[in-house]
């Protein structure tokens, strides 16, 4: 290699002697032109000593170019001769020369170095051989040349012209290298390659990586030009037909819906906070195009906040009486909810905005006028009604709205609401919060708290709104058909209301009153009348509830059918008498009276609450022979199923007693079956019916089947308090029982039963299983032959 042996090169290099001077951050070639700024000292003084010579002086370039004064050993031993072809002195003081490189040298020794350096260096002449390696490899080099040249912004024309002026493989080399955009140490390298041919591949490497580069450069730059190109295109065009419309008068739509929006958000009088954000967001609208999806998600939801109540909202009623007085036109009945209203509005106003006002819950079985309550109190209190169910809401979201980054996303059911309730304080229903879901999806009873709470409703956050609002102002209902599967922290903030179900008079009177007049009028029919017989009967064989929804339905088929034979001019009749339901509403669908028709072995009835109120439950137990299993089914919840193990129990321990044969236990199996098989049942208070059931099964005694039972059992035979009273006996009463065997525990609260219903039914309050059983069962005949005076107790 040339480099490893450079004696060759320079035994016949000639020797010549002249200034140096060092440069620090370019490299200087032969055949190369640059224009140098001198402005060290010594420098000068070696620039003033080669214009008083032939021109000519050494440059070389110094390793460290951070170096001030650079010493011999800090400069590189490869330089190049240069002539000095002009200079100019600037107003500074500074020196700028234009040199030409002429040839390469190498230094042999500083024979000077005060004042100026100055060198003896060796010439050293490239000699090649023509080669056709040389020959491609020179073509090879000026082609991808060729192409730097026309990609790059920074290398003029010219370079190339001089670079195919080029005779050799190292001036060609030299060439290029000096236009090339390298840093220091690849040029001084390129200059220290003594062997042209060496020089040009080492380069042509460096060409190749330059053009990468470049290539890359300009693909990118590509791209932006064509991003550019089409906006600015869309920009004209859309420039240009602003213009035609403009010409032709018309205003362009989208700028006219802005327009629209803009003044609508003006005009409205939503909270300072509220309106940043809906100008914010018109902000937005306006850098957006017209037809980009986004404009009409911003639109979407600039309409939301332009069409939720802020701060409008109607004025309280303040006159108590009247609001009281028109509960009771209203409504029959109900004296505790319209008392608690009442007192909860003047209360309201003696305190004002101060008072935080508790939740109503209004809790009872479908039909019982919970719902047509909460819209006579908003009348009353001159307040909007809005209602929304929450039957089945499963998923937070659907309380709290969806993010607006999500496809289709809306505000949740409350915002929605409010929306439609138009003022800041209506009265606002809640329906079916029994119903509410829980699922990986959260929580929607967490997020229905937040509603509920006063410390936190006045600034509500709906996902999808994300602005809070305030929900201070409203008057909240909530409604369920039964407590118990609330969630205890939202019944905490509620106030309990119960609707329990009507008795058969106060049907009666709410038929006559509300329902008949109300269904006559819609049907143009004022003239109709029912008797009062007929009504009974509905209530009793066409409709078996708690409420009145089917009463009056049966009463709104009626009116339609009489409308519908009027309107065919068939002959109607004036009064409804229990002979035309038949005709009207086909055979009756319950049958009202004692349920079972004969005193049966293991049959024994109970009651028990459900969401329609109350209703009687028939308990069946069957013995067969086995193993002394216990069998249970029915769909029993496991609370039930845990009662009729304890019955059990209670029965084998006190078998003796209950004139069972105790061995029986061990040979038979029991069955033990509550129809209708279909409905899920649970609760304790089935207990005592069970229990009479198996006693009756396994000692052969029929059960009264005018008895109905109710009440928890305990392992010793106690009987415990149940819940529900009044739904329960209402049943018992409707079904036609005639005894009614409860818990002393209940005895307080018989008085809220209807005078009429106690009258007519004989109630038994017991402590002990054993004073149930009395009662119960039939006394045997044997029994009644032997001891005549300890029979039943009724
Ligand atoms: P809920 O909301 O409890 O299911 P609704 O309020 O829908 O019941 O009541 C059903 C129907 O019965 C309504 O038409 C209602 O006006 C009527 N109603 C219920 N209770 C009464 C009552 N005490 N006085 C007058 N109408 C009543």
């Amino acid at each position: 290699m040339v480099q490893d042996d450079p004696i060759t090169m320079e035994e016949d290099g000639d020797l010549v002697e002249y200034p140096l001077l060092a440069v620090r951050d370019a490299v200087v070639f032969p055949h190369m032109m640059i224009p140098l700024f001198v402005g060290r000292d010594r420098s000068l003084r070696a620039v003033d000593k080669a214009l008083d010579g032939d021109h000519c002086l050494i440059i070389v370039t110094q390793k460290e170019p951070d170096l001030r004064d650079p010493a011999p050993e800090d400069l590189y031993e490869i330089g190049t001769l240069a002539s000095i072809a002009r200079m100019l002195r600037m107003p500074d003081g500074t020196t700028s020369i234009l040199v030409e490189g002429l040839e390469r040298v190498r230094i042999l020794e500083y024979t000077q170095t005060r004042s100026y350096y100055r060198v003896q260096a060796a010439l050293i002449t490239d000699e090649v051989e023509e080669q056709p390696l040389t020959e491609a490899l020179m073509r090879a080099a000026l082609a991808l040349f060729e192409k730097c040249v026309q990609l790059s912004n920074s290398l003029p024309d010219d370079a190339f012209v001089s670079a195919m002026n080029a005779e050799d493989p190292g001036w060609l080399a030299d060439v290029i290298a000096s236009h090339l955009n390298l840093d220091i140490e690849e040029r001084q390298e390129i200059l220290e390659t003594l062997d042209p041919v060496l020089r040009l591949q080492k380069l042509s490497v460096l060409l190749a990586k330059e053009l990468d580069v470049l290539e890359l450069e300009d693909q990118i730059q590509c791209q932006v030009q064509e991003e550019v190109d089409k906006s600015q295109r869309e920009s004209v065009l859309r420039e240009q037909m602003r213009g035609i419309q403009q010409e032709l008068g018309e205003m362009d739509p989208t700028t006219a819906e802005k327009n629209e929006v803009r003044d609508r958000i003006a005009a409205s009088n939503m909270p300072d906070e509220v309106r940043e954000k809906a100008d914010k967001e018109l902000a937005r609208l306006d850098l957006m195009p017209p037809m980009s999806p986004e404009t009409g998600v911003i639109r979407t939801y600039l309409d939301w906040l332009l069409d939720l109540p802020w701060v409008e909202e109607t004025k309280d009623s303040t006159d108590v009486s009247a609001v009281a007085r028109l509960l009771d036109q209203e409504h029959y009945g109900l004296p505790r909810a319209k008392e608690r209203i009442v007192e909860y509005i003047a209360v309201r106003q003696l305190a004002g905005e101060k008072m935080r006002s508790p939740i109503l819950c209004f809790v009872g079985p479908p039909g019982t006028g919970k719902t047509s309550l909460g819209k006579s109190i908003a009348t009353a209190m001159g307040r909007n009604f809005v209602r929304v169910s929450l039957g089945g809401v499963r998923d937070e979201a659907e309380i709290r709205g969806h993010r607006r980054t999500y496809i289709g996303a809306l505000p949740g059911r409350i915002i929605q609401t409010m929306r439609r309730a138009k003022t800041v304080n209506p009265v606002f229903m809640l329906d079916e919060i029994d119903k509410l879901g829980l699922d990986f999806r959260g929580d929607p009873s967490a997020a229905l708290l937040e509603v509920l709470d006063p410390e936190q409703n006045h600034a509500f956050s709906d996902h999808y709104l994300d602005v809070d609002y305030d929900l201070s102002k409203v008057m909240f209902i909530t409604t369920a058909n039964i407590l118990d599967p609330v969630p205890p922290a939202l019944q905490d903030r509620m106030e309990v209301i119960e609707f329990p179900g009507y008795v058969e008079e106060e049907k009666v009177e709410i038929a006559k009153r509300f329902l008949i007049p109300r269904q006559t009028e819609e049907h143009g029919l004022t003239q109709l009348k029912f008797s009062e017989q007929a009504l009974r009967k509905i209530i009793r064989e066409y409709s078996y509830e708690a409420g009145v929804r089917n009463l009056e339905r049966a009463i709104a088929t009626i009116c339609r059918k009489v409308a519908r034979a009027m309107a065919e001019g068939r002959r109607t009749p004036r009064l409804i008498t229990p002979r035309s339901l038949f005709k009207y509403l086909g055979p009756a669908e319950y049958t009202y009276g004692v349920i079972e028709d004969a005193d049966e072995v293991g049959l024994a009835t109970g009651i028990a609450w459900t969401a329609a109120g109350g209703d009687t439950m028939a308990v069946e137990v069957t013995l067969m022979d086995g193993k002394g299993n216990l069998i249970l089914t029915g769909q029993l919840g496991e609370v039930m199923q845990e009662s009729a193990q304890a019955a059990l129990s209670y029965t084998r321990s006190h078998a003796a007693d209950l004139g069972i044969v105790k061995k029986q236990f061990d040979r038979l199996d029991i069955h033990i079956h509550v129809p209708e098989g279909a409905i899920p049942k649970d609760g304790p208070s089935a207990g005592v019916t069970i229990a009479t059931a198996l006693v009756s099964a396994l000692s052969k005694r029929p059960v009264h089947r005018e008895v109905g039972l109710t009440g928890e059992i305990t392992l010793r035979g106690r009987v415990l308090g149940i819940g529900g009273l009044k739904e329960k006996v209402l049943a018992a009463h409707r079904a036609g029982l005639k005894t009614v065997v409860l818990p002393k525990k209940n005895e307080k609260d018989l008085h809220e039963i209807p005078r009429k219903i106690r009258r007519d039914l004989n109630f038994i309050f017991v402590d002990r299983m054993d004073e149930v059983l009395p009662v119960a069962l039939t006394t045997p005949r044997s029994v009644r032959r032997k001891r005549p005076s300890s029979g039943a107790t009724s």
